[in-house]
């Protein structure tokens, strides 16, 4: 049997190992003390912190869903919900409060307009329907010939200026941290929701909720998050775990490193390691545009909250920089032991414990601060160039029998379905 490497025990890696592991003898390589990578959790006042995000599970591909099944038994130890997630406003932006969720926050109200926001336009007050409805008219005016070529063309275009200024902006503003304007879409394709204007319309005249998006209903673990399905799928693998590969040399015939020669290799960590880790010349090209890759990183703040219906909460208001609230305690039972509710309320990139607590403050649900984790790469950016650079980097390697997946291998923003697809492809271009 041939020897196989796998560098990194994250969705993709176990994925790798998961289909492979009849055929090759592998091992698997891990810097962390536990499996999971972006999906690990840990357990915080005996209630279940997701170290990153607040991981879910659902997948358009047959193929991914049928191996999710081979390994899960989904109705015995997945619970199947439905997302209720919900945008607040602080600032009267909603008309009839009275049938809508609100509540008082300090002096304020907070109102929440269900998710998507462009299917409850109906909801805003009457200024803003009538600007949105405005919008609509001049869209029809100025039909668009070309593609948007930026976040905010893509945003404005399909939505109007009015949900524009009133919420894809600030809210994504806080996330991606930068003017719109300089993200790139194509890479974002099939990753966003893309209503066509009269969808948008029909939505509101008949009150349709979101159903054709990815997580509109989801699978969620009865118990241990998603550190259940990393655990689950290293069952069995030999992986060597507090092992961080910085240095890989090529030989004659294979790839050497931590004292040990293999056959074939497959990297599954961050693209961004690799010029200095790879000793041979084939990377040498690459590292220039490697380096220029961006990237933001993810502060979570485990947090105990008022009790509330919602999966996610969105956060537009300019009064905090999170951007968004995370209501693990409702993905399910075993995860909340705390009074209240847990959650995970989200910033994006590095904010220390004093920011961290002045912002709590200023947010709405009264979130009381458990703990907090930093992750530095969390969301990928690419550049126009950035699939065709990696694609080309991609079958260099493949011809050393060195191989490469994952979300910041591929830079690409997948999610687990996703990366667990992506590992599939893999093996099937290259018939590993
Ligand atoms: C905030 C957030 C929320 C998300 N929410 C969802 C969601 O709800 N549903 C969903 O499906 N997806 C979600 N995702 C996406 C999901 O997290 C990823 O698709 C998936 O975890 C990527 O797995 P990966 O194995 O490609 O990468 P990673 O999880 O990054 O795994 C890489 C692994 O390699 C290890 N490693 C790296 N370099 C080395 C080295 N040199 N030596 C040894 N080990 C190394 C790392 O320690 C890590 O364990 C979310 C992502 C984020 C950031």
């Amino acid at each position: 049997m041939k020897k196989m490497a796998i560098i990194g025990a994250g969705v993709s890696g176990l994925t790798v190992n998961r289909l492979l592991n009849n055929k090759y003898k592998i091992t698997v390589f891990e810097r962390e003390t536990t499996p999971g990578g972006l999906i690990r959790c840990k357990n915080v006042e005996n209630s279940l912190f997701h170290l990153c995000g607040g991981h879910v599970f659902n997948t358009k591909r047959a193929d991914v869903m049928s191996f999710f099944e081979q390994i899960f038994n989904l109705n015995r130890d997945f619970i199947k919900t439905e997302r209720n997630s919900t945008v607040f406003f602080e600032n009267g932006e909603v008309t009839n409060p009275e049938k809508h969720s609100m509540f008082v926050h300090r002096t304020s109200w907070v109102e929440g307009v269900p998710y998507p926001i462009e299917n409850h336009v109906y909801m805003l007050k009457q200024q803003l329907q009538d600007s949105f409805i405005a919008d609509v008219l001049k869209m029809q005016r100025s039909y668009h010939r070309r593609k948007p070529q930026n976040f905010e063309e893509f945003l404005k275009w399909n939505f109007g200026k009015t949900l524009y200024d009133l919420y894809f902006k600030p809210y994504n503003e806080k996330i991606w941290r930068t003017n719109l304007k300089k993200i790139p879409v194509d890479w974002l394709e099939g990753k966003l929701p893309m209503p066509s204007m009269s969808q948008i319309l029909y939505n509101n005249f008949n009150h349709v909720k979101e159903n054709d998006i990815v997580h509109s209903t989801f699978w969620y673990e009865r118990e241990g998050g998603s550190q259940y399905i990393a655990d689950k799928l290293a069952e069995n693998a030999d992986i060597r775990y507090n092992t961080n590969i910085n240095s890989i040399e090529k030989t004659s015939d294979g790839w050497t490193f931590n004292g040990e020669k293999f056959d074939i290799v497959v990297f599954c960590g961050n693209i961004k390691d690799l010029p200095q880790t790879l000793k041979c010349k084939q990377i040498e090209p690459f590292a220039n545009d490697i380096d220029h890759l961006q990237s933001h990183g993810t502060t979570s703040v485990f947090c105990e909250i008022d009790r509330n219906p919602y999966t996610w909460i969105y956060l537009p208001s300019q009064k905090y920089r999170a951007h968004r609230i995370i209501c693990t305690g409702n993905f399910s039972s075993a995860n909340n032991r705390v009074k209240r509710l847990s959650a995970t309320v989200e910033f994006t990139d590095y904010v220390d414990k004093d920011e961290i607590l002045e912002n709590l403050k200023n947010m709405p649900l009264n979130p009381q601060y458990l703990t907090h984790e930093y992750t530095k790469y969390t969301y990928p950016i690419q550049s126009g160039n950035t699939r065709a650079m990696i694609a080309g980097l991609k079958d260099i390697l493949a011809k050393q029998k060195f191989y490469m997946t994952g979300r910041f291998t591929d830079w690409e923003y997948y999610n687990m379905d996703n990366a667990m697809g992506a590992a599939k492809d893999m093996i099937e271009r290259w018939k590993l």
